[in-house]
């Protein structure tokens, strides 16, 4: 059971950082998997390693159900954290390894073999528990660095960028074991990277953060659909979206976003929050999905058609994704598996106009 509540939390680093984070306040509930996302040098660790007690607090409060821990030794916590390194100490067998911490804090022989058999069970690693880590693959230590967190049964696992040192398939594999792991342990999580995908499939909720600030903090999907700001709909999502400058005019009581080199009109139910933008310069933002090749798409007319030109063709297998030019930006289209139009050619495309974001030039904030 662990209940954490960030209060206005900031760090500055002496003769180093200032504002590396910046009033952050969170409410992480018990048996929550959270996810911290955005890119280095957002804030991201520090804030993990405040909750775990590897950093001072610069101003602010963290409450670990209820209790205020700011002074409370990193060890007094009842916290796990996993690191991206590893950490596995080098002269030691894997079991010695997932048992050391146990041994420190004075656990009997029996129950401490209890629990590392019980862990490596968990994880698969039981054949592994006499090796030395340089006897193991990437994935391999870091399960066992799991393992270690694993055994203490702690209130909280933290974890900062537990993948980035493994290779894109491992990670993942990983990726759905620590899914399962969670769904077995139902403890909180507190899961640092600065990999949407990680983000978008690891957590119940995500944070995404920028120098030190929290940007936006919802449910994934809500994130992907209902980005609060440029920066988040940029930042999540792969591709990234689509963001191409234009302005806002009005035509027999229309308002049309024209790009340049087209014009594509609103949905209806924009045109409250859109009008005082008329006249006015915007970004549009549109994913890759939600452009369609006309010669496929459902519901065409000259309101949502674009002219393009298709520039490459790169087929995945399950999609294919069309880089497209206007003449003045480029964007990408991600169509069925078996659209293939011919290269260098211009061609058609309808864009869903009910699924665009329009962002606010200045503020960059979301408008619509
Ligand atoms: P992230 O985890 O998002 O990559 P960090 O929390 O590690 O970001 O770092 C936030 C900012 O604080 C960065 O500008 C980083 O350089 C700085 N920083 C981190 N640790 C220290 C430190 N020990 N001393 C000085 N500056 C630091």
């Amino acid at each position: 059971m662990a209940h954490i509540s960030i209060k206005n939390l900031s760090k500055s680093y002496k003769n180093g950082q200032q504002n590396a984070v910046k009033n952050v306040s969170l409410e992480i509930e018990d048996k929550e998997f959270l996810v911290l996302v955005g890119p280095s040098g957002c804030g991201k660790s520090s804030i993990l390693r405040m909750v775990a007690g590897l950093e001072d607090v610069t101003s602010g409060e963290i409450f670990i159900d209820d209790k205020l821990v700011n002074d409370v030794p990193a060890k007094d916590r009842n916290i796990a954290m996993v690191f991206q390194n590893y950490a596995l100490y080098p002269h030691m067998s894997v079991f010695e390894n997932m048992a050391f911490g146990l041994k420190l804090r004075g656990y009997p022989k029996p129950e401490i073999e209890k629990r590392v058999h019980e862990a490596a069970d968990i994880l698969g690693i039981r054949k592994y528990l006499d090796r030395r880590p340089r006897q193991l693959s990437g994935g391999e230590r870091q399960r066992v660095a799991l393992g270690r967190a694993i055994v203490r049964k702690p209130a909280v696992f933290l974890f900062d960028e537990p993948l980035s040192n493994l290779d894109a398939k491992m990670r993942v594999q990983m990726r759905t074991e620590i899914h399962k792991l969670r769904m077995r342990l139902q403890t909180t999580f507190i899961y640092v990277t600065h990999d949407q995908t990680e983000a978008m499939t690891m957590g119940d909720r995500i944070v995404v953060m920028k120098d030190g600030i929290i940007q936006q903090c919802a449910e994934p999907v809500f994130i992907y659909d209902h980005p609060k700001n440029k920066f988040v709909s940029s930042f999540i999502g792969s591709p990234p979206i689509n963001l191409l400058n234009g302005r806002i005019i009005k035509k027999e009581r229309k308002f049309f976003f024209d790009e340049g080199k087209f014009q594509i009109k609103l949905t209806e139910d924009m045109f409250t929050k859109i009008s005082s933008y008329e006249g006015k310069d915007v970004t549009m933002g549109i994913r890759s999905e939600d452009i369609y090749d006309k010669l496929f798409a459902f519901e065409a007319s000259d309101d949502n058609t674009v002219r393009a030109t298709c520039e490459v063709v790169e087929p995945l297998g399950s999609e294919v994704y069309l880089y497209l030019s206007s003449g003045k930006h480029n964007f990408i289209a991600r169509v069925g598996a078996h659209d293939r139009p011919e290269v260098n050619r211009e061609m058609d495309l309808v864009f869903d106009m009910s699924k665009v974001h329009f962002f606010d030039v200045q503020t960059e904030e979301t408008i619509v």
